[in-house]
């Protein structure tokens, strides 16, 4: 995992380079490659610094222009390195916790496709990609991606299919409150709070409504042995060194905080807590 080229260098000093040439000449590595969650810009100082075999990067048509992105895809292409896709539903979000005011939309429209499929096949529609990786849980989802990916081709998608994502992508953005992708780079908190469980409540309190975010909130900060919630920041800052999405977690915790520690909250709180004592 790299952020930026000071972590490679970082390792290069520490002789990783002669490491990788070891282990390639002893057969323990094949190919060898790295993930990437900074910028666009250091992703290709990392990708002109060494000889690499591929590379994997977050991609999908939500995060077209954040991370490496678009043009960093671009740029791995052009020097004949193959590029892996982690996150292509952004950690299950452009599937599960979509407004339904967009899986509304994903129905209307004239072809009929699942939110995964058109994740999917934006992503096989472009040039470069070796591989796209997918949490799976059932036999179903993985029968449905093979099937995706084998009836998708570079070049399928036409313009009015792009721009229809593209509308897709402003409709969430009306509803996000945090770009939190559920990766969990930031965790542990050392003050236990749970970073991305407390952001995706935030946010299904603007995509679902409230009940189903106090749920969720209660669910992932009170029903713990210990408190995991938002007011437990002490606003440390050592969770932001490592969000790949750059967010300012403190001041979106703080956010998070006033609207979901609501008395519903606090009262479901405290029964929590006299249940846990009995
Ligand atoms: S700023 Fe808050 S959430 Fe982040 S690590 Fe520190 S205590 Fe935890
Ligand atoms: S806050 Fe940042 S690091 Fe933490 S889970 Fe969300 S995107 Fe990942």
């Amino acid at each position: 995992m790299l952020n930026d080229i000071k972590a490679w260098e970082k390792l290069k000093d520490l002789g990783i380079e002669e490491w990788i040439k070891e282990k390639k000449e002893n057969g323990k590595i094949i190919q060898i490659g790295f993930s990437y969650h900074g910028n666009t810009e250091m992703f290709c100082k990392i990708l002109d610094d060494y000889n690499w075999d591929f590379c994997q990067i977050q991609y999908n048509y939500y995060d077209e222009h954040s991370q490496a992105g678009r043009k960093g895809l671009h740029y791995a292409k052009e020097k004949g390195i193959p590029v892996v896709i982690m996150e292509p539903l952004r950690g299950g979000r452009l599937v599960k916790k979509l407004p339904k005011e967009v899986n509304k939309m994903f129905e209307d429209y004239k072809i009929k496709r699942t939110p995964a499929e058109w994740a999917f096949r934006w992503l096989w529609n472009q040039e470069g990609i070796m591989c796209v990786l997918s949490g799976m849980n059932s036999m179903e989802m993985v029968e449905e991606n093979i099937k995706t990916a084998s009836t998708s081709k570079i070049g399928d998608f036409t313009k009015e299919e792009q721009n229809f994502l593209k509308e897709i992508v402003k409709k969430i953005n009306e509803k996000q409150k945090v770009g939190c992708t559920g990766c969990r780079y930031c965790m542990p908190c050392p003050h236990n709070v749970d970073i991305p469980g407390t952001f995706a409540a935030y946010n299904a309190k603007y995509a679902e409504g409230f009940i189903s975010a106090e749920r969720e909130y209660i669910m992932c900060t009170a029903l713990r042995r210990d408190s995991s919630a938002a007011s437990n920041c002490v606003k440390c800052g050592k969770c932001e060194m490592h969000c790949p999405q750059k967010i300012e977690i403190r001041k979106q915790l703080e956010r998070a905080k006033k609207e979901l520690e609501t008395p519903v909250y606090k009262i479901a709180r405290g029964i929590i807590k006299l249940m846990k004592m009995y």
